[in-house]
């Protein structure tokens, strides 16, 4: 099995079962949208894929290879928020190349050039991001994430603080960026036509457990 494979994934926190016994394959190139009320165990599942929970149960692997154990930065993945989260003291560019700190200094000018194409920003890398709209942050924020061109992508309701307008926009946006650069991902929303903007396929989620696809 290529790409990602999480097979009976259960996280238990004192209150309860957060995901419950999940099963869920991301093929190469594919993106997948888990829809789900609030509180029904969407991030904790992205935070179990990006090795940031105790499991109680269940394993993953990626490309066939078994990295359940396997330390969050060895995993390739990258996990992007709601809030993009970007540093507010560095400028757009040095937020883009936050993730290139290993690379040479050209290489990396060249691929925050590269991305802030990709987002349709070019000519922003000296802006501050506190002059950014929240459009544009969410388009930074997503440069950054690809930067390191991760082998999968985790959204998690990255689009949930815009207004709907800019919603809808940029779920297109977001869909096409991901067809472009060809990156797999699980997108987390609560939001069915952003789903189904943006992914290829919609599971649902509630209460920790996966429903079949829409
Ligand atoms: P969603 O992202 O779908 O809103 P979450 O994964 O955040 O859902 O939460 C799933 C369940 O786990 C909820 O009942 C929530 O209260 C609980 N939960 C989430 N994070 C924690 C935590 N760090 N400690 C305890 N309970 C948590
Ligand atoms: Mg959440």
């Amino acid at each position: 099995m290529a790409g990602l494979e999480i097979r009976d994934l259960t996280v238990l926190y004192e209150e309860g079962v957060a995901v419950d016994h999940v099963s869920l394959n991301v093929a190469p190139r594919e993106v997948v949208a888990v829809l789900g009320p609030s509180g029904s165990g969407k991030s904790t599942l992205l935070r179990a894929v990006a090795g940031l929970e105790n499991l109680v149960s269940g394993s993953l692997s990626w490309d066939g290879a078994d990295v359940t154990n396997l330390p969050t930065h060895e995993r390739g993945f990258v996990l992007m928020f709601q809030d993009g989260q970007l540093f507010p003291h560095l400028d757009v560019a040095h937020n883009i190349g936050y993730g290139l700190f290993r690379w040479e200094k050209a290489a990396r000018a060249a691929r925050v050039a590269e991305l802030l194409r990709v987002v349709g920003l070019e000519g922003y890398g000296e802006r501050p991001v506190t002059a950014l709209s929240g459009g544009e942050a969410q388009r930074v924020a997503l440069a950054r994430s690809l930067a390191p061109a991760p082998k999968l992508l985790l959204l998690d309701e990255p689009l949930s603080a815009l207004d709907a307008e800019l919603r809808a926009q940029l779920g297109q946006f977001v869909r096409q960026t991901l067809t472009d650069s060809g990156t797999p991902a699980l997108f987390v929303t609560h939001d069915l036509q952003e789903a189904q903007t943006v992914a290829d396929r919609v599971v649902t989620m509630d209460n920790g457990k996966l429903a079949l696809p829409l």
